[in-house]
């Protein structure tokens, strides 16, 4: 993905965010309908919201689409907000208007009535799993598409409780709630089962249900749907009943968002439906984080890394991207750092004169940069079909890129060292290394991190040794995992 030059440009949050399908579903539409945009996406912790948003906001963006953990957070931002959104209480899309507005919408419910059939809930008894945001959704859709009676299962009774006692007002089905141990009470009764929780998603356990208890034979959704086949549909297969998966609900709640992005209304198709299940059957690459303070040896040891055949995506030349002419950064940091841009392009010194010693106004900058950055980063891994690659990233630890990575790398050098190295290089002075070095975690905060550490004084043959070492550990890891 290159990030300048772009039309129309959206984005979605999340943290984490690697797993979203949203940019290859966005992909396939735009490239399907010739149209010039993209769906960038941002990993955004929880307290950068805001400042992310308005960011991105100033930056041009036509708006976000939002997923966990931050829907309620966005429903809270907008200014305005659809009926959708205001009966589930979360936006899963903020829409950027030209008069300045964010407007929260939610398409979550609307994705689900689309994706299944009225016939199989018209007049039927359902047993919901769920009182998250998309259980929310998920009763306004089964109660639209006409259910006799909703019961709500949760984890926490009292949220299922809560959710019942909500919603009814907005609902004709009836709705009753209890805790998940009251499966064996409830599944006999079931026309329907709809998992509207995370259990069964990639890295999350499955729910433990007796689905032998399901005597009248229901169909069974799963609205998650990475993996496509979560553990409870095997299951639900396995008994000869009849499932559907998470794909469906996604592509059609994302209908609505893409059309209030890029103006066109996408259709859902067959085609769509394959080029998602590749997606999500792609296997991917290990990701070594590599990092290291100024004057550690990061460059140098990058460049061993890459004579090892390791491909390496450089979180500093990205941005030099970024702030180049045309590149995505350039008219919101105009626009909050007035001087900061000469001739379509952000100047660098410009730039730093207004940020150093200015806490408030770096982090403005970080909020904005770093997701950026981030986004570049995720779709290199997407288009990489390389076995192990490598993120270079100067502030890996304190950006939370981390997250991001298989493994820490990181470069070091005894501070002596590091000193020598930094004040040898022309217009370095003492303060500006040590202005430098604060903002950065400590050496020693950053190797109890690190998963390896090479060691950069002992020359480049040492360095090499201990890239290879930690390649041929890598690749062991790998090969006992296959
Ligand atoms: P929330 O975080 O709002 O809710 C999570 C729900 O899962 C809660 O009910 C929670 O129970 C329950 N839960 C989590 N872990 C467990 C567990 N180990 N055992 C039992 N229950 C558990 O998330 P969302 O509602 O936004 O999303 C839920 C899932 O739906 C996600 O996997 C998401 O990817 C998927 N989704 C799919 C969409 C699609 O288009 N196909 C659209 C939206 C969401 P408790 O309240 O007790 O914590």
């Amino acid at each position: 993905m290159s990030l300048s030059g772009a039309g129309k440009v959206a984005g979605v949050v999340g943290w984490p965010i690697a797993h979203s399908l949203s940019p290859q579903l966005y992909g396939y539409w735009l490239q399907d309908l010739k149209l010039d945009g993209v769906l960038v996406p941002l990993a955004v912790r929880q307290e950068d919201l805001t400042s992310v948003i308005a960011a991105l906001k100033r930056a041009g963006f036509t708006g976000v689409n939002v997923t966990v953990p931050h829907k309620e957070a966005a429903f809270a931002i907008a200014d305005d907000r659809d009926a959708a959104a205001e009966a589930a209480g979360a936006a899963n899309l903020l829409v950027f208007h030209e008069n300045g507005r964010i407007e929260a919408r939610n398409t979550d419910a609307v994705g689900l009535t689309e994706s299944l059939c009225a016939e199989m809930v018209r007049g039927k008894e359902i047993l919901l799993l769920g009182a998250g945001g998309a259980a929310r959704g998920a009763v306004l859709a089964l109660g639209e598409l006409g259910a006799a009676k909703i019961h709500i299962l949760n984890r926490s009774t009292a949220k299922a409780a809560d959710l019942a006692k909500k919603l009814q007002p907005m609902v004709k089905a009836g709705l009753t709630a209890g805790g998940l141990n009251e499966w064996a009470d409830r599944a006999g009764h079931a026309d329907v089962v709809v998992n509207a929780t995370s259990a069964g998603m990639r890295g999350n356990p499955p729910l433990e249900l007796d689905l032998a208890l399901l005597s009248k034979k229901p169909v069974v959704v799963d609205i998650v749907y990475n993996p496509l086949e979560t553990p409870l549909l095997k299951q639900a297969k396995a008994q000869g009943l009849t499932v559907i998966d998470g794909l469906g609900m996604l592509m059609h709640q994302a209908a609505p968002s893409f059309e209030a992005f890029f103006g066109v209304k996408p259709r859902v198709t067959p085609g769509l439906r394959v080029a998602l299940e590749q997606a999500l059957n792609r296997s991917e690459p290990y990701v070594i984080g590599l990092t290291g303070g100024i004057g550690m040896g990061k460059s140098e040891t990058a460049r061993l890394f890459a004579a090892e055949g390791i491909p390496i995506h450089d979180s500093d030349v990205a941005t030099a991207r970024l702030y180049g002419k045309g590149g995505l950064a350039v008219e919101a940091i105009a626009c909050a750092f007035p001087g900061a841009v000469k001739d379509g392009a952000v100047d660098r010194a410009a730039l730093s004169a207004q940020v150093i010693g200015n806490p408030e106004k770096l982090k403005q900058l970080e909020a904005l940069v770093h997701p950026l950055v981030a986004a570049e980063r995720l779709e290199y891994r997407r288009n990489t079909s390389a076995p192990i690659i490598i993120f270079d990233v100067p502030l890996l630890c304190e950006t939370g890129a981390e997250a991001e990575v298989d493994a820490v790398v990181v470069a070091t050098a005894p501070e002596q060292v590091q000193r020598e190295r930094v004040l040898a290089r022309s217009g370095m002075t003492a303060e500006k290394f040590e202005a430098l070095k604060a903002r950065q975690m400590s050496d020693t905060e950053k190797r109890q991190q690190a998963h390896y550490v090479v060691m950069t004084h002992k020359g480049l043959d040492h360095a090499r040794g201990q890239v290879r070492m930690i390649l041929a550990d890598i690749r062991a890891k790998l090969k006992q995992h296959a």
